[in-house]
């Protein structure tokens, strides 16, 4: 529930809504804003009697919130969330950000000549997983904190902020430390004491969408981490489960405009787990920017061949040269652009 104040309220009179909240039993979010100053009301699961609220001073209007999730939703914050990350790279603007690399860091000269290459290129973060969710207990699971030190070795070398995964709660601050953006998987998108310490780690968050979650899930799972304080949050459409082998995923671009309708956080798709064939990536990048993606999150490998995980879906580095200039020429066509980088990203953390 939304406790909209009238323009000019007095401070005391915004004091006295948040302690009737308190005193209700919930928690108060004041929200002061260019326009209105809102109390958001949170705590509750289900309906909030507000007649006491309605009464006090300085109070213009009560709007309940209809969606299951209440902060994460455009009702409780009608302008689109922004995030922004070192370098001056931001996320949810006009400006559609690149995030490319490899699937999984492998060796100081795979993530730095990679790195280089996608920024020379135009991307604007560097991805790559060091903690990695595979299928197969006997693929290879990541270099772990070694893999760490080396994207933050790139990160150095080339001045690309790092979006990399955190596995699991045990790994987290470790992975934080590092990290400029925590990517929880798709397979994690549930896991709700991850959520949690994601929503108190210090650092943005890209939440991908699970194989199987509905939109409403989604965001549920995006509730969790601004419930905790964390409102850095950029969601990811990685493609759900179909049927149909001749892609790995369905990615379900559809879920773009739905979730810029329903929410004010930033969506980027990913079009590399989204098909699982690195013929289609491009394809379903250019869809994806014209459907309204703020970004695109992209594996690139030097030698896809020989990747350590997911090789049949990164792009040989001319096929994301092509890529690239192809979806300048989408994000024109809708009055966007692709963002370039604003200033390198120097401290190794951790
Ligand atoms: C990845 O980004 O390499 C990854 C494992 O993604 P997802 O969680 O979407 O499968
Ligand atoms: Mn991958």
């Amino acid at each position: 529930m939304l406790i909209v104040m009238k323009h000019g309220a007095a401070p005391a009179e915004i004091e006295r809504v948040v302690e009737t909240i308190e005193e209700m039993g919930y928690q108060a979010r004041p929200m002061p804003g260019a326009q209105r100053t809102a109390i958001g009301l949170v705590g509750n699961d289900g309906r909030v009697d507000a007649t006491r609220l309605a009464a006090l001073e300085g109070v213009r209007e009560i709007i309940q919130v209809t969606q299951p999730y209440k902060q994460v939703s455009r009702e409780w914050k009608p302008e689109t969330t922004i995030v922004e990350l070192p370098g001056g790279v931001k996320i949810g603007g006009n400006e559609v950000a690149v995030i490319a690399g490899p699937c999984s860091v492998e060796s100081e000269q795979q993530i730095v000549e990679t790195a280089r290459l996608v920024r020379d290129h135009g991307a604007t973060l560097l991805r790559g997983g060091a903690f990695k969710p595979r299928t197969s207990p006997y693929a290879f699971q990541g270099l772990g904190e070694q893999g760490l030190k080396l994207l933050a070795l790139a990160r150095d070398e080339v001045g690309l902020p790092i979006v990399t995964e955190a596995l699991d709660t045990e790994s987290i601050d470790l992975v934080a430390r590092y990290a400029d953006v925590i990517q929880i998987g798709a397979r994690n998108m549930q896991n709700f004491p991850l959520l949690k310490k994601a929503g108190r780690c210090g650092k943005p968050v890209l939440l991908k969408r699970g194989l199987a979650a509905t939109i409403t899930e989604l965001l549920l799972s995006a509730e969790y981490l601004v419930a905790e304080g964390n409102h850095d949050v950029i969601l990811c459409e990685r493609g759900i489960r179909g049927f149909d082998p001749n892609t790995r995923n369905v990615l379900d671009l559809s879920a773009i405009p739905v979730v810029k309708e329903l929410s004010h956080l930033p969506i980027v798709a990913d079009p590399s787990h989204g098909t699982g064939r690195r013929s289609k990536v491009a394809p379903m990048a250019r869809a994806a920017v014209a459907a309204g993606a703020d970004g695109l999150i992209v594996e690139v490998h030097p030698q896809p061949d020989r990747a350590l995980s997911d090789g049949e879906q990164s792009l040989y580095p001319e096929q994301f040269v092509q890529m690239m200039h192809e979806i300048t020429a989408v994000a024109e066509a809708i009055g966007r652009k692709i963002a370039e980088p604003l200033g390198a990203v120097e401290r190794v953390r951790g």
